[in-house]
């Protein structure tokens, strides 16, 4: 068979397995709904382990806010990159222990539901995964792995199955890149380094020989040139809009050099991110939006006010433990500004971007990575909404950039993170 028949026969033999059990054991409504998602349907940046630490909830149930399980699945969703954030842990290195406790939640509930899901290191592992029609999530991370950068803690992580990792921390500079954000949750200056040091050009030689995806999102734009520069490998910017089209998010100078890379950049979600009129809105009643954002505590920016004393048996993460998970817990409180409803983008605005990332660079470099993280709007607003995405996506582009966007460009990148 040449490249493009034995593609296009490995196309049809995953659309038959992926919908010919469900379609033994459900209804009419749903095999429809199935049979006309992709067969390949993905978001590279979710986060959902997270949820299940703090909120102790079952989201194979579907939930009112952000992202679950249940809602994803009957969308078309079958693989996603959950991203495991270990906010607030930075500021005394607890960073590792933070992750460590996900890995094992992530990998506790993945056996709980093993008939729904698996966690997955490959993407042949996945794509057999999906052929039995269960979901395959590969494991990231965001917001830190360890702030020091150690390279045995690195290929531990590896060990336990980390494939990607956000390589500027969210929460501020860490000791080896800039963080775009470090001002406005860290204090901290954004331009220490001008990018990357030495240091992190030695783990971008790392998680190139471990074949660890590297995620160029939340680094300064210094930081993002110098990590695809450094990479001999394709690199991504999980979840990120357009500058050109919204105002906010990557630049075309990062954009083109990105995809000269073979790289992707996955669209992000958020109201305030991809959407003009809500961006616009929300710049015009600034002091009303700030105002109505008070009752959600930052959890990305969190910092204990006590320190963890010389001596400590524990009292530390205990209080640590309590204080973040109160906040976590009180973003499900969130709720959108009657005023501001009406503006939330909708599938149309968001396939805005792609269209422009199409144009500029070509539909190989991109893909979906929503970041559906609850406590703001949208689109769509919850996990259910790929439906929309995709039907946005069918109105733009070609069937077969459909298939790309929707899951073969991340397959690509994860095939060639290993140089
Ligand atoms: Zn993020």
């Amino acid at each position: 068979m040449t490249k493009s028949e034995f593609q296009s026969s490995r196309r049809r033999a995953l659309k038959i397995l992926g919908t010919g059990t469900i379609v033994a054991g459900m209804g009419a409504s749903i095999r429809a709904q199935t049979t006309s998602s992709p067969a390949l349907m993905m978001d590279g940046h979710v986060h959902i382990t997270n949820r299940v630490y703090w909120e102790k909830a079952d989201l194979w149930q579907p939930s009112d806010a952000g992202w679950d399980y249940a809602r994803a699945r009957r969308s078309g969703v079958n693989c996603i990159i959950d991203n495991l954030g270990t906010y607030g842990a930075w500021n005394y290195n607890y960073t590792p222990k933070q992750l460590l406790r996900l890995i094992e939640t992530a990998y506790r509930y993945s056996e709980q539901h093993a008939d729904k899901m698996t966690i997955v290191t490959s993407t042949a592992e996945a794509r057999r995964v999906i052929a039995s029609s269960r979901m395959a999530v590969f494991l990231g991370c965001e917001s830190g792995w360890d702030h020091e950068g150690d390279l045995d803690v690195l290929g531990a992580l590896y060990r336990l199955g980390l494939r990607s990792v956000q390589f500027a921390t969210q929460s501020g500079f860490n000791a080896f890149a800039d963080s775009a954000l470090a001002r406005s949750q860290g204090g901290q200056k954004p331009d220490y380094y001008n990018g990357l040091n030495d240091r992190g050009r030695a783990l971008v030689a790392e998680m190139n020989r471990l074949g660890i995806l590297i995620d160029i999102t939340h680094g300064t734009e210094a930081t993002q040139a110098q990590l695809i520069e450094a990479s001999r490998v394709p690199v991504v910017a999980s979840h990120e809009a357009i500058k050109a089209v919204s105002g906010v998010g990557i630049s075309d100078d990062i954009l083109k050099a990105l995809a000269r890379k073979g790289g992707i950049v996955g669209i992000h979600g958020a109201a305030m991110l991809v959407g003009k009129r809500y961006r616009n809105w929300t710049a015009e009643h600034r002091e009303k939006a700030a105002d109505a954002a008070k009752s959600t505590p930052n959890m990305v920016g969190y910092q204990p006010n006590f320190p963890r004393n010389p001596g400590d048996r524990g009292e530390y993460i205990e209080r640590f433990d309590k204080e973040f998970g109160d906040i976590w817990r009180s973003r499900a409180a969130w709720k959108e500004m009657t005023e501001r409803e009406p503006l939330v983008p909708t599938a149309n605005e968001w396939a805005e971007h792609v269209d422009y990332v199409i144009r500029t660079v070509g539909a190989d470099h991109v893909a979906i990575g929503l970041d559906l993280a609850g406590a703001r709007s949208a689109v769509p607003m919850n996990s259910g909404g790929y439906g929309d995405i995709v039907a946005a996506l069918r109105r733009i582009t070609t069937a077969e950039n459909v298939r790309k966007i929707t899951g073969e460009n991340w397959f690509r990148v994860l095939d060639t993170a290993k140089a």
